[in-house]
């Protein structure tokens, strides 16, 4: 007689109690019940491999751990399917008898710990660090003196890279200081004592003749401005622009900036009783990407990129590395928390940069994109203070001498045209061509110019150069480029990310081309045409050019009847056929 009937439940109850029988006797007529009753293939599956794993167990042996086959990271992947402790011990024993691996041992250990609540025998054991894990490894960065030094050190205000080009204060510079403003405003009220100083926003210049955006700086919300003024710091060099950054975060810190160097070593900073910045935001231009990566890791701290939302929260972690020890919580305070979208912009995650026990994270630092935040309105009657950083530079740090250089004319406007032809990454297998095709058809319309995606600009294209000045920047499209509303506006090679559709999708009417139907931005085009945009292309300019397709009047596309110029146009709004 089986145990129960299994006729009688259904098969989310019966994966509980299956598990729950530990005799293969009982197990057996339970199946054979199963076979001749409802005969459920699932049901089936669960009860032959509860046999398996029990005569598995019996035999002394775990088929699904074969350890003396198995890598450290294999194991430990393995083991997040097991809840049974018994067999958890098992595997531990047979590790200990056979491999011996620390690392293995540790794994299962922790595994049983988490199972257990904490409960299991002897303390928590404190984890191990990178260098210990792999001493067989290069640990350049353990090397750095503040990593060690900077366990329990000091942190304060919010740092702001406030990047300049050709002299003048970018946008995204006065958009990250108005949001650290409205931040730093937040912490102070949540965080700061009314007897204790506030923590400021500090607005970073650095270039050739930058101090006088000090002011603007101040009015855009800074409390502090610290610069460094050099003419050979004209353009932005990757070398002494790190440096120089690195330099200042570290200022008047314990161990002092660049140690035994002729910077600020030992020197105190009357301005400021920190070690390094706490939260550091740089663009996420160009240059401020580039900034932002080495300053961080020279900081020895990490880095979100492209963020477009950002706030200073509490957060409680479980994670063992962040927390010291395995079933427990920790609260991290003041954590900022950088979003981003990931995935073209269909999901975002929330990125954190959290002490471990015995290691240190500071600056926690983001990169912005520009666009997500409201210029701030500047006030004229705030008060800042202005400090000069004016260390030696090294020569060595100019190595690379800059013996060219083009300045790009004033920029592209794209609104106002009646009609825009963008491409996207659709253009890969020919990206020189893809441009031309746009360029043609553009040209064949009376007012039209060429966008394109984020896509194109941070792709790493090689374009000709009669047409790269078509897949710059100035020519992006979207959410953090240009927002366009032609009366026509056709997207080629284009998938649609929300990022993208803000720019565009008030445009009178939106004709897609694209080789995927399911591309997102089906959903939002007035036609889609299913294809290949080297195909396509052509044959769109031959039908403006024989006049078969034109800007009518009211701001719609006047066909030769309802098709295209191949018959393949759907009349689409929002999702029709996909012929
Ligand atoms: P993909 O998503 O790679 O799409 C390429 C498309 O081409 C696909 O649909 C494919 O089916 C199609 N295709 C391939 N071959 C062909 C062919 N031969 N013929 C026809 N079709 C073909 N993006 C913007 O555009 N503007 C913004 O302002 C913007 N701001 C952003 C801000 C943030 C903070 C972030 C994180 C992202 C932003 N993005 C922006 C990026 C955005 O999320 C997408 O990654 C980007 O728009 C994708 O570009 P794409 O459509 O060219 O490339």
């Amino acid at each position: 007689m089986p145990p129960f009937d299994p006729a009688e439940y259904d098969i989310s109850e019966l994966g509980p109690k299956v598990q729950g029988i530990d005799d293969v006797d009982e197990l057996e007529e339970l199946l054979e019940a199963e076979e001749a009753g409802e005969d459920r293939a699932p049901v089936l599956t669960v009860i032959r491999s509860r046999i398996e794993n029990l005569s598995d167990d019996e035999e002394g042996g775990d088929a699904e751990f074969d350890l003396s086959e198995m890598s450290a990271a294999e194991v430990g992947n393995a083991l997040q399917d097991i809840d049974d402790v018994d067999r958890l011990r098992d595997i531990l024993d047979r590790e200990e008898s056979g491999e011996g691996r620390d690392s293995v041992e540790r794994l299962v250990r922790r595994r049983i710990d988490s199972l257990e609540g904490g409960e299991e025998e002897g303390e928590a054991e404190e984890p191990e660090s990178p260098e210990e894990r792999h001493p067989e490894l290069d640990h350049p960065t353990a090397d750095k003196q503040y990593v060690k030094a900077l366990a329990d050190g000091t942190y304060g205000d919010m740092w702001v890279y406030c990047e300049t080009q050709a002299g003048d204060l970018l946008d995204v510079s006065r958009e990250m200081l108005g949001h650290a403003r409205t931040m730093m405003d937040g912490y102070n009220e949540t965080y700061v004592d009314d007897d204790e100083d506030d923590e400021r926003v500090v607005a970073v210049l650095i270039g050739d003749d930058v101090e006088r955006h000090a002011e603007e700086c101040i009015a855009l919300g800074a409390d502090v401005v610290v610069y460094h003024e050099d003419d050979r710091l004209e353009r932005f060099r990757h070398k002494p622009y790190t440096e120089i950054f690195a330099d200042m975060a570290r200022w008047g810190a314990d161990p002092p900036a660049r140690d035994g160097s002729e910077g600020h070593p030992g020197e105190d900073a009357d301005w400021r009783e920190y070690d390094e910045p706490r939260y550091t935001l740089y663009p996420a231009t160009n240059n401020g990407r580039d900034l932002s990566a080495l300053a961080q890791a020279e900081l020895d701290s990490g880095l979100a990129s492209d963020c477009s939302g950002l706030y200073i929260e509490e957060t409680v972690i479980s994670n063992p590395v962040k927390t010291g020890s395995a079933g427990s919580n920790r609260t991290f305070e003041r954590v900022l928390h950088m979003k981003r979208p990931d995935f073209s912009g269909f999901e975002y995650s929330t990125i954190l940069c959290l002490d471990n026990p015995d290691r240190e994270f500071h600056p926690q630092g983001a990169s912005v994109i520009p666009g997500s935040f409201d210029l701030p309105e500047p006030d004229g009657d705030r008060e800042g203070i202005v400090v000069e950083h004016d260390a030696d530079l090294e020569e060595d740090w100019f190595r690379v001498d800059v013996t060219e250089f083009d300045r790009l004319e004033g920029g592209v406007d794209l609104t106002g045209h009646d009609v825009v032809v963008a491409v996207g990454r659709g253009i890969g297998d020919d990206p020189t061509r893809g441009i031309e095709l746009a360029v043609e058809l553009a040209d064949a319309f009376e007012d039209a110019d060429v966008g394109v995606s984020r896509g194109i600009v941070t792709g790493s294209y090689n374009f000709d150069g009669h047409v790269e000045r078509y897949t710059q920047e100035e020519r992006q499209i979207g959410e953090t480029g240009q927002v366009i509303e032609p009366q026509i506006y056709i997207a080629a090679g284009i998938s649609g990310a929300v990022q993208h559709k803000v720019g565009c999708d008030e445009s009178d009417t939106i004709i897609a081309i694209n080789t995927d139907p399911d591309a997102r931005i089906f959903d939002w085009s007035d036609y889609f045409i299913e294809g290949d945009l080297f195909e396509v292309l052509p044959e769109l300019t031959a039908a403006v050019k024989a006049g078969k397709l034109d800007v009518a009047a009211d701001g719609g596309v006047a066909e030769d009847g309802r098709d295209g110029p191949d018959g393949d146009v759907a009349a689409d709004s929002g999702g029709a056929d996909d012929d």
